[in-house]
């Protein structure tokens, strides 16, 4: 080991655990992790002297891991989390209910969205998490910069990517003309958020990408304009993709082709894209997938609530060569954003696909760090603990009625057993969550904001 430098921000000491998910996927009883200027500076175990530090979180039967990435979600939907009329549609149906709700978002509902969904991921394990915004409704500001703010205060790192709709109910799409945008007012948009925001720079706290919402929600013109754009200013590429069967009807009825050729055919299947759920590929499909480097986020709730009778390939994607990440996805398939949940839901879906074999808890906790990180194009900075790394991690608590007698893995206790929340959930070397509670203030005012938000948003 290389000698630890003598005065670092922060160190956390005394784990049961440290799980690195480092090449080697160290495991270091009784480890301790040190960080200096939001980077890890040093990894220890037992028998190695942490450095000199200005804070020091205790990390006592706990296992600590590299800080949970998520690669998926539309925070916007906590205004109408398990909203009644929508909870038993199919997934066409409960988007048409909540358009016309949703397109009373505003900049002040989308800062109070993202500060109650950024704290609650904080509070799950999650230090780094994208957020698909595709309903920009005309005349409402600047949403993405509203909840960009929010992430600046909490402390969390930020991936928003500009989301876009352009066919409405009168080109044959789903959603209300009023709120949907031009392919030109989106490219331009795109461009301008990009140049405000985006941060290339190695442990970047935001970055942007560009997020058509789905291939049959845009005009093909715009899945390749997007796609191009992308590449000339070097950011990612995101949508949904085979999350549901009527999306293949649909493609057909509308294509001519499966929706997985039309991706490809607009210029999509490239390692600059991650693309969410991915539950229906067939086996050809998953190979050039894979052979692409198409990152998937992998949103097993959200599998779930939807229904349909798939699960998502996980494994053939990952043996085929996709990274594949950990998303919460948003309200009415996931209302409860637990990357914890997440992580266990795709242990137990793994496992209901592939058999006992298939499937461990380093699998479930890969995913959800290094495979969310190359998803978002961050591989060996995101989702590691090992030096130049960015200081992100999580101290899961493994005590009480829930663990008592797991005494032989706590990495697979960590999913077994549970639940759990986290401890501490350190940010670029920075408490966000501090013994279960949140470091940034004001959260009483802010959650009395979002139910007024949330009443408005769903009032007749
Ligand atoms: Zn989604």
């Amino acid at each position: 080991m290389t000698p630890p430098p003598p005065g670092v921000d922060l160190v956390v000491t005394g784990a049961e655990l440290v799980a690195t998910v480092d090449a080697e996927r160290r495991e270091i009883a009784g480890g301790w992790v040190a960080i200096e200027d939001g980077l890890v500076a040093a990894v220890g175990g037992p028998g190695d002297v942490p450095p000199d530090a200005a804070e020091v979180l205790r990390a006592d039967g706990c296992l600590v891991t590299p800080g949970l990435i998520n690669t998926h979600h539309h925070i916007f939907q906590n205004l109408t989390r398990s909203y009644r009329p929508a909870v038993n549609g199919t997934l066409f149906q409960w988007l048409t209910t909540l358009y016309p709700r949703w397109s009373r978002l505003d900049e002040e509902a989308a800062y109070l969205s993202a500060w109650v969904g950024l704290a609650e991921l904080a509070l799950g394990g999650c230090t780094t998490t994208t957020d698909h915004l595709y309903v920009h409704p005309r005349g409402t500001g600047d949403l993405i910069a509203a909840e960009i703010t929010a992430a600046r205060e909490l402390g969390m790192r930020f991936h928003p990517t500009r989301g876009s709709m352009s066919l409405s109910e009168k080109d044959g799409g789903l959603p209300p003309d009023s709120v949907v945008q031009d392919d030109d007012e989106i490219l331009a948009d795109s461009e301008r958020l990009v140049a405000a925001h985006h941060d290339p720079s190695w442990g970047a706290m935001v970055r942007i990408a560009l997020a058509p919402c789905s291939p049959f929600s845009v005009t093909p013109q715009l899945m390749t304009a997007t796609a191009e754009l992308a590449e000339r200013l070097d950011v990612r590429l995101h949508t949904h993709l085979a999350e549901d069967p009527d999306e293949d009807r649909y493609a057909a009825e509308r294509f001519g082709k499966r929706t997985i050729e039309h991706f490809e055919d607009v210029g999509w299947m490239s390692d600059r894209s991650w693309v969410a759920h991915c539950i229906y590929p067939d086996p050809a499909e998953v190979g050039r997938l894979g052979a692409a480097g198409v990152g998937v986020a992998h949103c097993p709730s959200s599998n779930m609530m939807i229904g349909g009778g798939g699960i998502a390939p996980v494994a053939d994607l990952r043996a085929a060569g996709s990274p594949v990440g950990l998303g919460c996805d948003g309200s009415a398939s996931t209302d409860c954003a637990s990357l914890w949940l997440e992580a266990r839901g795709a242990l137990l879906l793994g496992r209901m696909r592939g058999g006992p074999a298939s499937t461990g808890a380093r699998d479930a906790l890969e995913i959800g760090t290094r495979g969310s990180a190359a998803c978002l194009g961050r591989e060996g900075e995101l989702g590691v603990l090992e030096v130049g790394a960015a200081g992100d991690l999580v101290c899961w608590p493994l005590e009480g009625i829930p663990f008592a007698g797991a005494l032989s893995d706590p990495v697979e206790a960590w999913l077994r057993c549970g639940p759990v929340a986290a401890r501490h959930t350190v940010v670029a070397g920075r408490a966000v969550v501090r013994d279960g509670e949140l470091t940034a203030t004001g959260l009483e005012d802010v959650l009395r904001r979002h139910r007024v938000a949330s009443e408005r948003l769903q009032a007749d």
